[in-house]
């Protein structure tokens, strides 16, 4: 990256920013309060960085080794502002905040009616943004896709669903994107654009979520390392959209025999992804465990374990639920769960450790 002086003129900045373009490589220029600094997006080593450092305006070069360097907290660190946290706004909400942040809802949106309930149901347990698929990643092509699947016009009809029962509810939405035909849709309707696990590695349709502007909530594939999960979230990041809210799902289980859980929720990725990326996370312990039984206890570490939020699958009567019902809880547990992890982050809060 290159650190502008304090004093550097437009000018200078214009000079930096050509030059780069020149050497084939894009610029993210992030202005902080004090400097701008420049993070080179492309292949580095086409760039004399001593040649960088004697233009004018130029204060220093300095190398950042990892794949993630936006998201990095070196870089955060000179451009300013994103020491801690970075803080997403969604409506009335904000994810990476003082406060933790509850994404709840089914996980597939069925009809309006369940939707509305749900949404109800969701927002007195205390939830803050509402979810629901539509375009539903599965592992068989003969079990329910989602209603996006029924074509254009119930796909639309089934965001518009989610979208005015997040005005009733007054909660932002979050809905998947499966595939890059759907992005356009989608953007149109939901406050957050969600990439799911299976999507991780997508780096196209990650670039065109990017582009739409709007947040993204990116999930960790289940075989995915941490290095490898924040380098996914690097291609969000040099598309100029920093928005971005990572969400440990878990990974596969190891070993032989019976696993008792759908897959292991890493919770020690939260803190160490927290000491890599200024960027929030949160963890979802409904895929993580694929147990009801298990998602109060998920839940609660979570938050300690550092997790900005957590997204939940709920529902008024499980067992109905046609997709994921076994791991889905009820409103009852979903307030008993915000609540106790409300408590818990109040006892964390002054022992963040982040940086
Ligand atoms: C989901 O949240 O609806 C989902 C399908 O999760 P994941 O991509 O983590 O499997
Ligand atoms: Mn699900």
């Amino acid at each position: 990256m290159i650190i502008m002086k304090t004093d550097a003129t437009p000018e200078q900045l214009a000079r930096v920013i050509n030059e780069i373009r020149k050497c084939g490589l894009k610029p993210d220029v992030s202005k902080g309060e004090l400097q701008s600094v420049i993070g080179l997006i492309g292949d580095e080593r086409r760039v004399d960085f001593a040649h960088f450092a004697a233009l004018p305006g130029v204060k220093e070069t300095v190398m950042v080794e990892t794949p993630y360097k936006l998201i990095s907290r070196e870089y955060g660190k000179f451009s300013g502002g994103l020491t801690e946290r970075r803080v997403i706004t969604v409506g009335d909400v904000q994810i990476g905040g003082d406060e933790p942040v509850f994404i709840a809802g089914p996980c597939a949106v069925e009809t309006k009616a369940q939707l509305f309930r749900i949404a109800e149901g969701a927002k007195r347990a205390g939830a803050h943004i509402l979810r629901g698929g539509i375009f539903k990643p599965r592992s068989s092509v003969y079990a329910f896709q989602g209603l996006g699947a029924g074509g254009q016009e119930v796909a639309e009809e089934a965001l518009e669903w989610l979208y005015r029962a997040g005005q009733k509810f007054e909660m932002p939405i979050i809905t998947e994107v499966r595939g890059e035909a759907q992005v356009n849709l989608v953007a149109e309707y939901a406050d957050i654009i969600q990439i799911g696990a299976r999507n991780m590695y997508n780096q196209d349709l990650l670039a065109k979520v990017a582009k739409k502007g709007k947040p993204v909530l990116l999930k960790r594939h289940f075989g995915a390392g941490i290095e490898e999960f924040l380098s996914f979230a690097e291609y969000i990041a040099a598309e100029g959209n920093k928005d971005i809210i990572l969400c440990e799902r878990g990974v596969l289980p190891i070993g032989k025999g019976k696993s008792y859980t759908r897959y292991t929720l890493d919770l020690a990725a939260v803190p160490a992804i927290t000491k890599e990326t200024y960027l929030p996370i949160i963890a979802d312990p409904s895929h993580g465990t694929g147990r009801r039984d298990l998602v109060y206890n998920m839940s609660c570490a979570a938050i300690a374990a550092g997790a900005s939020g957590l997204m939940v699958e709920v529902h008024y009567n499980p067992e109905e639920a046609v997709v994921d019902g076994q791991q889905t809880v009820t409103f009852d547990e979903l307030e008993n769960i915000i609540d106790s992890c409300q408590r818990i982050h109040e006892l964390m809060a002054p022992r963040k450790n982040e940086g």
